[in-house]
């Protein structure tokens, strides 16, 4: 059973990398942009800033684990024939790190993180100001593509910054004033720079990849953890399998919210272009929620 598990994850992978490669002609259609981003979190910038300006490419199927991503050997023909590759950092996808060695003189390739101060915690979009950071490294090189567009692409990325903005008063605002301020994930730890800039503490199941460290032990603690605090809500994590959840949730009688890492996506939020902005407010929706915050 198992092993046809496995099977049919490895067909399905297979075929989503197939899909999400680009078209074998490459280069330039109708004068844009053919950019080739890692996976979600690049995608999301990058469409939000170029707009109409440029096809993107995404490596990673939607539901796919970006930390230990094995992209096939055809991935790379398809970035250099890219007129860009952008990535988060070496940290968070050490496999991107590989395809930018090897992208070749034609394509640009752009680390979006590049200029966000080193940490040991990969997940740096978790932090607004971060964010703003990423935004500014893609709109310079999409501007270095497309000299006769700054004017709107600077548009495009003030546009952003503003919503930022408002997403980081939404979240200072919503999260001040909150019955409880512990937040369990069963999940990876993606959030702890959201639990320090805006107060809550946060246990995850899980290391900051997902690194097989969901033991019996540490599901445990996190149990014991729930009912001595007597936590009502537990959070997932949308593209993970709710079955740990499920049986948390079993144990402990608390009800389980989605949090959206946007480091993965669901198809379906893929297919109807959700953005950064609206996963985050999604998240601080669930966060407000779970926490009985006052709106
Ligand atoms: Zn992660």
């Amino acid at each position: 059973m198992k092993k046809i598990g496995i099977i049919v994850l490895f067909v399905l992978l297979a075929a989503g990398t197939v899909c999400f490669l680009p078209k074998p002609a490459g280069q330039k259609t109708g004068g844009k942009l053919t950019v080739v981003t890692s996976g979600y979190v690049a995608y999301t910038l990058t469409r939000q800033l170029a707009g109409e300006f440029a096809d993107i490419i995404m490596l990673l199927p939607p539901n796919a684990e970006p930390h230990s991503f094995e992209p096939t050997p055809g991935v790379l023909v398809a970035v250099r024939q890219a007129d860009l590759f952008i990535y988060i950092s070496d940290t968070f996808e050490p496999w991107a790190k590989d395809i930018a060695a090897g992208a070749g003189k034609n394509t640009q390739v752009v680390k979006a993180a590049g200029a966000v101060p080193a940490s040991a915690d990969p997940h740096v979009w978790m932090d607004f100001d971060n964010v703003r950071l990423m935004a500014k490294t893609v709109e310079e090189a999409l501007v270095v593509q497309l000299p006769e567009q700054a004017q709107t692409l600077a548009q495009n990325l003030a546009e952003f910054n503003e919503q930022l903005t408002a997403l980081d008063d939404s979240y200072k605002k919503g999260l001040s004033s909150c019955q409880g301020r512990e937040v369990v994930h069963i999940g990876h730890l993606a959030f702890g720079r959201l639990a320090q800039k805006y107060g809550f503490t946060l246990t995850a199941l899980a290391g900051t990849s997902h690194d097989g460290e969901h033991s019996v032990r540490r599901l445990a603690g996190v149990v014991d953890l729930i009912k001595h605090h007597h936590i009502q809500t537990i959070f997932t994590e949308e593209t993970l399998s709710p079955r740990l959840a499920q049986t948390v949730a079993a144990e402990t009688g608390a009800q389980i919210l989605p949090l959206y890492t946007v480091e993965s996506i669901s198809k379906q939020d893929f297919d109807n272009h959700i953005t950064y902005i609206d996963l985050m407010k999604r998240n601080l929706d669930n966060l407000q929620r779970g926490l009985k915050c006052q709106a």
